[in-house]
């Protein structure tokens, strides 16, 4: 990729190559140097969990939350995924950092759980290249029997674009992933593939409408169509669906309205550390304020 940048601004005249130069090696020292810290923070476990709780609209119960990593780097403090989540998937690290990210959420279940809060089903996010590894199955089993948990605990999410990428493998896998219990779920739903026709081919849990989607409901003639479509396909296929992103009272209302299972987004609760989600755990509920 670099290289062809490379190509493309050497052809492209003398003040431009230069231009482009200071710019590519300020970009691959950058990776560099991320590179090498996350290398470090692989070895030393500097990654943290937060969880965001989601909540089923009609009752307002707390039905589990959504594990995202978190960088607590030793300079630059907590970094977000966008900053580290593309280059440890560039230089393989995900595969060693996606299977910490599983053992973790399933330590974390069993703690609450052992200090009297509901067992809840938690979701993580699974990379292209997780989902692709061949000991993905194991991983998730030997972190399940490691803290005594039903597979119903956890549910993984995966992209169209990771679904689409070679059926056939994907329909082995994810067969492999539910037999277990887990439920699956198809992340960011509506921005990748345009194709419905692998919705037939296995039956995911549960859709989860991207963000994009949700923000602009309900002024947004064209989003909340598109909304209404994603959940009455969802319903109409027996699948769970959860809107990502629901950040006003509005949403929240439309979405109730139109037979919305599940939301998760800032009107309820940013993603926090574990010990900020227990009491919320332990109330049970949790309703939009008013
Ligand atoms: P995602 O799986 O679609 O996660 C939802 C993202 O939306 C999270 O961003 C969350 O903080 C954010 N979000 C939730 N509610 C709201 C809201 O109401 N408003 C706004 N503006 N944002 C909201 P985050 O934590 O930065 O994660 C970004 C992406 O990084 C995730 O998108 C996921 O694709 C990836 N990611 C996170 N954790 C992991 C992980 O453990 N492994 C892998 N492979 N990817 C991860
Ligand atoms: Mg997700
Ligand atoms: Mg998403
Ligand atoms: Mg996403």
């Amino acid at each position: 990729n670099a290289d062809a940048a490379m190509y493309h601004a050497k052809s492209s005249g003398r003040n431009n190559y230069k231009f482009y130069t200071a710019d590519l090696n300020a970009r691959a020292r950058e990776i560099l140097a991320i590179e090498s810290q996350l290398r470090y923070a692989v070895e030393h476990n500097e990654f943290v969990l937060h969880y965001q709780p989601q909540v089923d609209i009609a009752s307002g119960k707390i039905i589990g939350a959504e594990a995202l990593i978190r960088w607590n780097h030793p300079s630059l403090g907590l970094l977000g995924p966008l900053h580290f989540i593309e280059v440890a998937e560039e230089r393989g690290f995900i595969v060693q950092i996606g299977n910490w990210v599983i053992r973790e959420a399933c330590r974390q279940i069993a703690a609450w759980h052992a200090a009297g809060l509901p067992l809840i089903t938690v979701g993580v996010n699974l990379s292209a290249l997780q989902f692709r590894h061949q000991d993905l199955v194991q991983v998730l089993s030997n972190a399940l029997a490691a803290y005594q948990l039903p597979g119903s605990c956890l549910d993984v999410e995966v992209t169209e674009s990771v679904i689409m990428d070679d059926m056939d493998a994907t329909i082995q896998t994810i067969r492999a992933i539910q037999s277990m219990g887990i439920r699956m779920s198809i992340d960011d739903f509506g921005t990748g593939y345009s194709s419905l026709a692998y919705l037939k081919r296995f039956k995911a849990d549960k859709l989860k409408i991207d963000r994009s989607f949700v923000r602009d409901i309900p002024d947004d003639q064209d989003d909340t169509a598109i909304t209404r479509a994603i959940i009455n396909m969802a319903k109409n296929l027996n699948m769970q669906v959860v809107a990502e992103g629901v950040e006003t009272i509005e949403q929240w209302s439309f979405l109730e309205e139109h037979g919305c299972d599940q939301v998760q987004g800032y009107l309820l609760a940013k993603p926090m550390a574990a010990e900020l989600v227990e009491p919320l755990l332990r109330q049970e509920t949790l309703r939009p304020p008013v």
